[in-house]
């Protein structure tokens, strides 16, 4: 296995230099874009890794996964999606589409930065509270206690985030948000901010691949298949459908270059490149796991 990911990694990241590094969040402009690493992690515990699979990144969008999640657990299904839809789009993430058309709009998915910042606010607690519970149950999840924010990454994002602050102003007006907006942008900021490395991820992976058992969340089994069928449909934005038909392996991109993969009662997955391609997506990552999906029969749609 550590051979197969090696030659896929040589194989692929020349194209690297096809893809942009973030710079919006001035922090995320400093990682090294030939960086490149994966981590795969089996239902026995096995881990598999190459590249620079120990790298440390924050995972940024890959959040929004964990506090559709708690927000669900918080609210109920009913509540979550009154205000944010569970339709893909080919909306970019950090999208303001519709959000001042006299009709009655809601944003498309928990996976756009709209849906999240939606998602952020419902989750019980106040402030920094929200946050501190995400990070939380991503400790538990991965049994890494040494996860935490990277202060750096916050502040920055916090001091560049006109378009999420605009999104969150405009979802107040609409009705959608309730709670102190700079709170809950706050509680999103720091989310964002948590730093992990691919195996991290691919623990991560491996909780949801593994139906959320041996946790103890309630309905497990279910949030499992809410989340990963969300991941399928919107967890790599605008790339999603080619995506799902190339790779077929439920995944959720974050800006900083993280891939979370699950292969349900398979295999959790973890891919770190700061590349990115035109989606915000990491532009070798999303080659590896084509590949990687060939090679190993990951495709879930097969
Ligand atoms: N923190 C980023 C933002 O809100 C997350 C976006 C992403 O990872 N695509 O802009």
């Amino acid at each position: 296995m550590e051979k197969l990911l090696k030659r896929l990694i040589e194989k692929n990241k020349h194209m690297a230099r096809h893809g942009k590094v973030a710079s919006y969040i001035p922090v995320l402009g400093k990682a090294s874009p030939n960086d490149i690493g994966i981590c795969i992690m089996d239902m026995d515990g096995n881990i598999y890794g190459s590249g620079n699979y120990r790298n440390k990144f924050t995972l940024q969008s890959i959040s929004k996964v964990m506090a559709l999640i708690l927000a669900l657990l918080d609210r109920g299904e009913e509540e979550v999606f009154s205000k944010v839809g569970m339709k893909p789009t080919t909306e970019a993430f950090n999208s303001l589409y519709r959000m001042d058309l006299p009709d009655k709009w809601i944003p498309s998915n928990p996976m756009l930065n709209s849906g999240a910042i939606i998602t952020t606010s419902l989750i019980k607690g106040k402030g920094r509270e929200k946050s501190d519970r995400i990070l939380e149950l991503i400790r538990d999840i991965t049994s890494n206690f040494n996860i935490d924010y990277e202060e750096e990454t916050y502040r920055s994002e916090k001091k560049t985030a006109d378009r999420n602050r605009a999104i969150a102003y405009l979802l107040r007006d609409m009705n959608l948000l309730d709670g102190n907006v700079e709170e809950v942008l706050d509680a999103y900021f720091r989310q964002c901010s948590i730093e992990v490395d691919c195996v991290d991820l691919a623990r991560i992976g491996l909780f949801f691949a593994n139906k959320c058992k041996s946790y103890n969340i309630e309905r497990g089994e279910h949030m499992a298949t809410l989340a990963v069928t969300i991941m399928s449909l919107c967890g790599m934005y605008g790339f999603s459908g080619e995506y799902a038909v190339k790779v077929g392996v439920p995944s959720k991109s974050g800006v900083s270059g993280g891939i979370l993969g699950v292969v349900p009662n398979r295999f959790g997955i973890g891919v770190y490149g700061p590349a990115l391609d035109r989606y915000g997506n990491s532009i070798v990552g999303c080659k590896i796991m084509e590949e990687l999906s060939k090679e190993l029969n990951l495709n879930i749609f097969e």
